[in-house]
């Protein structure tokens, strides 16, 4: 209690040299209240301790703490993050990273002024739904296409204006609930339309949906299960006899495709999921699905199919909530451009990384070895060498060695494939994996890294150019930092 009466005042603060400099940088109310928090924690501290504190060092300790705080702000939330896992479709760490020509496209569309809502051929008010409705019907083959803010929008819009009021036919075996609390159920709850579930969780059968049809009918709903697989004694109805039923008894046939591929580019085993192409090819009615799953680009919902039911869409008010803006409206054009050149592998980065194979993945895991080698050459780090098992690590802070992995596609697509890949073990010694793991996920930028047993893996795969030699950085400095210091 003592050093509670040693706190200087608000004005004692503010008029210090340090301070006055934040306030030539920030706004003077954003400083005070800055300040304000700091002397309430230290305050705290202060409270707690029986020893007695120099008055020096509480407004030093003060003025320090308003700086990190004001740093710790300028700097935002939202970070750069290495992605050393090898899930290439990482929900919480942002799904797709964008490529070259989607970020060119929506910096300039972004910081000037632009055709959205103009037809500058005439002149008069145009459609922002016109803008990448041309390169969708390019790609897919559908008679139309419509853009909204996420695919969770797009199901909701579907389903509001088609299904409303009326009875939506849905296998038991599809009743999803997708990472982020997107549950089929409550979805169609929202839109109004009356979920009618047939079959069993493990087995559907046409004659199923064809018994549940009646005048309420409105829609058939398929959802692709791309985040789970049942397996063993299953059967499911292909989309095609859905669609042959639905053909015959005049009824529309809806799938939220979730993660939709528009490429033939995949490895032979990543194309055992449809693509939208082979989708729309089968008769689909709408379909439905992400543009930062495995398309690789901005957050957006895709909607393509027959016009007719396009058009319905287009009128419908809730629309204008879901909409797209220019900044999404260009990222998405810029990527899908890319799907129209020869190799669009090499402008969509998760194309490239679902492709790579694993002996690229083991040469860029050397390549990596040995940046992590020249850049620890003066510490003590030991080098494993997967032909020589034995090792004693001695005196060593760290052991590296590349090491074979398996990658995920993610983003709830491919639930029980592996990407086989590969990337580099760290070991590190008289350091808890813990503290290792939570330095480097607080640094700048941070690295999310592996963890198996003791050891901390960073998978190759979805290293993005230069991610290599700022993680040699990092943990450099994370050596030097908690070297044993000899005097
Ligand atoms: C991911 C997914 C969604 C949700 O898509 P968002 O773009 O994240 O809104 C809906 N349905 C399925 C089948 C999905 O896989």
């Amino acid at each position: 209690m003592i050093n509670l009466k040693k706190i200087p005042s608000m004005d004692e603060i503010l008029m210090q040299e340090e301070i006055q400099g934040l306030m030539e940088r920030y706004k003077r109310d954003y400083v005070v209240d800055t300040a304000r928090t700091a002397v309430a924690e230290i305050r705290a501290i202060l409270r707690n301790m029986n020893s007695e504190i120099e008055q020096k060092a509480i407004l030093t300790s003060i003025i320090n703490s308003i700086k990190l705080k004001a740093e710790k702000t300028d700097k935002g939330t939202l970070q750069r993050v290495i992605n050393g896992t090898g899930v290439v479709l990482h929900t919480n760490l942002g799904r797709a990273p964008l490529g070259t020509r989607a970020l060119r496209h929506m910096n300039e569309i972004g910081r000037s002024y632009n055709n959205l809502e103009m037809d500058l051929e005439t002149g008069e008010r145009g459609s922002r739904y016109s803008h990448v409705e041309d390169l969708l019907q390019k790609l897919t083959g559908a008679e139309a296409a419509l853009v909204v803010n996420n695919n969770a929008a797009a199901v909701m819009l579907v389903l509001t204006t088609l299904a409303a009021g009326r009875e939506v036919i849905v296998s038991r075996g599809q009743l999803v609930e997708i990472g982020g609390a997107f549950r089929i159920p409550e979805v169609m709850k929202l839109s109004g339309a009356k979920l009618i579930e047939v079959g069993t969780t493990n087995k559907t059968y046409v004659s199923d949906y064809s018994q549940a049809i009646n005048e309420a009918t409105a829609l058939l709903f398929s959802a692709h299960t791309s985040n789970y697989q049942i397996i063993g004694f299953t059967a499911e109805v292909s989309i095609s006899e859905l669609v042959s039923l639905g053909q015959k008894q005049g009824i529309p046939v809806f799938l939220d495709l979730g993660s939709g591929i528009i490429t033939s580019l995949l490895p032979n085993d990543l194309k055992k999921e449809p693509s939208v192409q082979e989708c729309v090819q089968a008769g689909t009615d709408i379909i439905s699905f992400s543009g930062d799953k495995m398309l690789g680009g901005p957050q957006a919902g895709i909607i393509v199919g027959k016009r007719k039911y396009i058009e319905q869409m287009k009128k419908n008010q809730l629309l204008r909530a879901l909409r797209v803006d220019k900044v999404i409206l260009s990222a998405l054009e810029g990527t899908l451009l890319e799907y129209l050149s020869a190799h669009p592998e090499e402008g969509i980065p998760i194309n490239k990384m679902l492709i790579a194979g694993q002996e690229e993945m083991k040469a860029k895991a050397e390549t990596f070895l040995n940046i992590l080698k020249e850049e620890l050459r003066d510490l003590p780090v030991l080098i494993r060498n997967e032909s020589s098992p034995a090792y004693n690590a001695g005196e060593n802070m760290l052991v590296l060695q590349v090491v074979a992995l398996e990658d995920m596609v993610g983003g709830g697509a491919y639930p029980n494939h592996k990407l086989p890949g590969a990337g580099v073990e760290l070991e590190f010694k008289g350091m808890s994996l813990e503290q290792v793991a939570a330095k480097l996920r607080q640094g700048s930028p941070a690295l999310i890294a592996r963890r198996q047993d003791n050891k901390m893996l960073i998978s190759v795969r979805t290293l993005l150019a230069g991610d290599e030699l700022e993680i040699a950085a990092m943990i450099r400095d994370l050596l030097l930092k908690s070297q044993p210091k000899d005097n």
